[in-house]
């Protein structure tokens, strides 16, 4: 049987092109945002970050840490995906968060910047040219994975926040550097 998720390490090339098919954006989604990808969002949209929660994002709370993640509607249709003449369209494309822009390449694990797993799900694999994974937008996911859970560590274990709280006390840091 073949395996679904392929190593991709620095200087190897796949060939890759998104044909928008939409598929990524229906299947789950389990995407995990940073905090700093909210605010991206939000800013994007014109609203405070607070307005996408429930309806767009939500959050998972496991052990000390809640972790922001994309909603799912039926049928695990991302909540951002709209169809424009029958072609699914993100509606926050140029905002879209890290993991959805760094797609079909996932992270590997956050202490790891130089290696990454392709998801051959991906409709779009073996078409078109060949591409490298966006390493230093890898490296700038991995960063703001590391602030998020850092803040978010020091505000539980620290200030005795409830996981949720220091979540959203996060996000508000986030949005608030501009
Ligand atoms: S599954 Fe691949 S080809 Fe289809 S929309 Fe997602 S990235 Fe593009
Ligand atoms: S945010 Fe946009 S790119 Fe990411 S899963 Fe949702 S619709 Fe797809």
């Amino acid at each position: 049987m073949l395996q679904r998720y392929a190593v991709v390490k620095v200087s190897v090339k796949t060939r890759f092109t998104c044909i928008r098919c939409g598929r990524c954006c229906s299947n789950g989604p389990n995407v995990s945002l940073t905090a700093h990808d909210i605010c991206r969002m939000s800013k994007h949209l014109g609203v405070n970050w607070r307005e996408l929660r429930g309806r767009y994002i939500l959050a998972v709370v496991s052990d000390a840490y809640a972790t922001p993640v994309l909603r799912g509607l039926e049928e695990g249709v991302c909540a951002f995906l709209k169809y424009d003449g029958g072609k699914p369209q993100c509606i926050i494309y140029e905002a879209r968060p890290l993991r959805c822009f760094l797609y079909p390449f996932i992270p590997a694990s956050p202490g790891r910047s130089s290696e990454m797993y392709l998801d051959t799900y991906c409709q779009g694999v073996g078409l078109g040219g060949e591409v490298e994974p966006e390493w230093s937008i890898l490296r700038q996911y991995n960063e703001e994975l590391k602030y998020m859970y850092g803040r978010m560590h020091f505000l539980v274990f620290h200030d005795g926040l409830e996981p949720l709280e220091a979540l959203e006390r996060v996000i508000d840091e986030a949005c608030s550097q501009g």
